[in-house]
């Protein structure tokens, strides 16, 4: 449903060149894990960022359930965004001061759903989630884990077809951690999810496929549940 053809992202900053995404060919199935691991600046945001539409890529091509981007305009992103991509990240991005239903409604605003079906969908989410009993509440009002729950109903509510997670779990104990990784292992049963992390024993763990980045490469991509990988 989703695959990247030797994408290239470069940035250039005055006289240097970084080749954030250099060559990167890869395929998601519709329903998967995948963690992404490796080293602190390999270009694992980068193409997060280039699959949430966030980011334009320079050369190649990503395929979306069989269609090229090569030639999408900004609106043709912003609806793909808006409608196929949910985006969570390691430090919630929840408004504070905001009820908890407003900032998962929030994540809907531009994507054409009414006001009535908003509210219904961020409850829906909220209680899909586990936050049924703390609705009503603000985000300062909740712990770590239960914010990073209303960013996960936010990225959701509109049952977006590929979650995006930029280390959703580094701002949290381990604990806390594992009933998170428990939940989006849940809805990778019905959705593409691509996790950015530098935790390998929660990736290996949760993930049904290990995709590691090096200076912009992909260096290997495998599942940490079969004994013996082929090839
Ligand atoms: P990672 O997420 O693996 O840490 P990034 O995708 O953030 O890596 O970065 C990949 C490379 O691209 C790094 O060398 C980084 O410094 C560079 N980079 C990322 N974003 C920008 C930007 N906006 N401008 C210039 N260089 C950038
Ligand atoms: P990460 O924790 O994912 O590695 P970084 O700290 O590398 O994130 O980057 C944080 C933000 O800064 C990103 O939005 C990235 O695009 C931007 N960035 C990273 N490297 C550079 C750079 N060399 N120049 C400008 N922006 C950068």
């Amino acid at each position: 449903m989703l695959e990247l053809k030797h994408l290239k992202k470069y940035y250039r900053v005055g006289d240097s060149t970084t080749k954030a995404l250099d060559d990167v060919s890869i395929s998601f199935r519709e329903k998967e894990f995948v963690a992404i691991l490796g080293p602190s600046g390999s270009g694992k945001t980068t193409m997060l960022n280039v699959i949430g539409g966030l980011d334009r890529y320079d050369t190649g091509d990503m395929i979306i359930n069989g269609k090229s981007t090569k030639n999408f305009k900004d609106t043709d992103w912003d609806a793909y965004r808006n409608n196929s991509i949910g985006f969570i990240f390691q430090n919630y991005n929840l408004i504070g001061h905001l009820g908890i239903i407003a900032n998962v409604e929030l994540g809907m605003t531009l994507s054409g759903v009414s006001k009535e079906e908003r509210h219904q969908k961020a409850v829906d989410a909220l209680q899909k989630v586990g936050l049924g009993d703390h609705m009503n509440k603000k985000p300062n009002q909740l712990s770590g884990g239960q914010m990073q729950r209303v960013a996960i109903a936010r990225a959701i509510a509109n049952d977006p077809d590929i979650l995006l997670c930029d280390e959703p779990t580094g701002a949290l104990d381990t604990e806390t951690s594992v009933q998170i990784m428990d939940l989006i292992q849940d809805l990778a049963k019905e959705k593409l999810v691509i996790m950015v992390t530098h935790n390998p024993e929660l990736a290996e763990e949760y993930a049904d496929r290990l995709v590691r980045f090096e200076d912009g490469q992909i260096k290997s991509d495998s599942n940490p549940h079969q004994e013996h990988p082929k090839g």
